[in-house]
């Protein structure tokens, strides 16, 4: 009896959560969108750049079918490439919603939250320290000479896989070249991941077409949706040590005036921080210094 008033307590609560769609959180970036090698695609007034932001909408959308088909899905999009504005989102499904625009707090993961079930991570690239990647950099091609999390450096895809750890979510798949993804699946072995371009260097590679990129990112969310329960969150030890390289040494010099960081070498200033969340808003600001 009490059982039976138990399960009929409870029944309504379990159909409710189960109703409810996942949710699904895609970050874009454009360095690792198929056929994209050169800045001529990456920014406005670049001669391909519309196209590309056709390509990186197109794998977008490549991906939301992929996590559709696998079931009822919440999406958010965060457009984190450039000035947050290049994918076209009059393209997109209605019920999306997308993170437009830069500065924002959390920068390329801005919306995130422990709701999320899973980060998916598209036209991402290798690290400023990753030889021979396409357009390899973290976070900033013209401030910095890269990052460090606890004495390891670390990829945007690395990075961001952090950031969403924090909030307990896991990443469930990235697209890039080859170095791209490789490097993010060393921090997450299960993620699904769909290799766009073999990279011959900083400005060049083999590429798949837009259409067979999309179809190989379409079918890679298809079995990373399929192992969702079982997707760990990528969580780095806290308090974290960051340490940043600056291409400019007076860039450094300038940042360890900010109280929590000293000089490391020349180049590079460090401090320990207590998460994710605070050491993505400090990056922002010492990564944007003004040249005196
Ligand atoms: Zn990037």
């Amino acid at each position: 009896m009490l059982r039976l008033l138990a399960a009929l307590l409870v029944a309504p609560l379990v159909l409710q959560a189960q109703a409810r769609p996942r949710k699904i959180f895609i970050s874009v970036d454009m360095e690792g969108i198929t056929g994209v090698v050169q800045p001529a695609q990456l920014g406005p007034g670049g001669f391909e750049y519309d196209k590309a932001r056709e390509w990186m909408t197109a794998e977008v959308n490549a991906a939301i079918a992929g996590i559709r088909e696998a079931g009822s899905a919440e999406i958010v999009v965060c457009d984190s490439h450039g000035n947050g504005q290049s994918v076209l989102i009059d393209k997109l499904p209605d019920d999306v919603r997308i993170v437009r625009g830069f500065p924002r707090p959390l920068e390329m993961m801005q919306g995130i939250d422990e709701t999320f079930a899973a980060a998916v991570f598209i036209g991402y690239h290798g690290s400023e320290w990753t030889a021979g990647a396409v357009r390899g950099h973290t976070i900033s091609s013209a401030k910095l000479l890269g990052i460090r999390l606890n004495g390891a450096e670390v990829s945007e895809g690395i990075y961001n896989a952090a950031l969403a750890g924090q909030f307990g979510v896991p990443v469930a798949f990235v697209s890039g070249d080859r170095l791209a993804v490789a490097q993010l699946q060393q921090v997450a072995p299960s993620a699904e991941g769909a290799i766009v371009k073999e990279p011959y260097g900083y400005h060049s590679a083999m590429t798949v077409t837009p259409a067979r990129g999309q179809a190989m990112i379409r079918d890679g969310l298809k079995r990373a949706m399929a192992k969702l329960g079982s997707l760990q969150p990528y969580r780095v030890r806290a308090p974290i040590e960051l340490e940043v390289g600056f291409k400019l040494t007076i860039d450094a010099e300038r940042a360890a005036f900010v109280p929590g960081l000293v000089r490391s070498d020349a180049h590079s200033v460090k401090g320990t921080f207590k998460d994710m969340t605070e050491i993505t808003k400090l990056l922002q600001v010492v990564s944007s210094l003004e040249a005196p």
